[in-house]
């Protein structure tokens, strides 16, 4: 049986569900601390996420040309990120999940854009902005050569 870790919005009407692990990053960009209200703590599954309920009170906001941004159109929690290329990959919150303990971050990015008046601990690795484009244009270079 695989592992199944729920998860919801604020209000509850978002019914999210976690298949398999997941793995937590801590995005410090502009972006993100405005849509937040501080740093993302993204979440992925490698089984994917589901929307288990509440579908329709889910919001999309087009905050780049390439991406958008999910949230409760009752609560205003802030739960998803996708690119538009792969509308199927939804990146999530951690807070929205009922994690297990002794999970880790795995990596930060955007490190350059971090403000001064917060950091975490540990030793996940820290990625800059160029660092985290540079690697996902090698994998894009990968995929082409397939
Ligand atoms: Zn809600
Ligand atoms: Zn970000």
């Amino acid at each position: 049986m695989s592992n199944v870790i729920k998860g919801n919005c604020l209000c509850g009407s978002i019914k999210l569900a976690g298949h398999g692990a997941p793995l937590i990053d801590v995005c410090h960009c502009g972006q993100c601390r405005r849509w937040h209200g501080g740093p993302a703590l993204g979440i992925k599954f490698d089984g994917g996420i589901e929307i288990v309920a509440g579908e329709e009170n889910l919001r999309w906001y087009d905050s780049s040309a390439w991406a958008q941004r999910g949230f409760c159109g009752t609560c205003g929690s802030t739960l998803f990120y996708r690119l538009r290329d792969a509308p199927e990959d939804l990146y999530a919150q951690a807070g929205s999940f009922h994690l297990p303990k002794g999970l880790a971050i795995h990596e930060h990015i955007f490190v350059d854009e971090q403000p001064d008046y917060y950091d975490f601990k540990g030793e996940a690795e820290r990625l800059t902005g160029a660092e985290l484009m540079a690697r996902f244009e090698a994998e894009q270079a990968g995929h082409s050569n397939d």
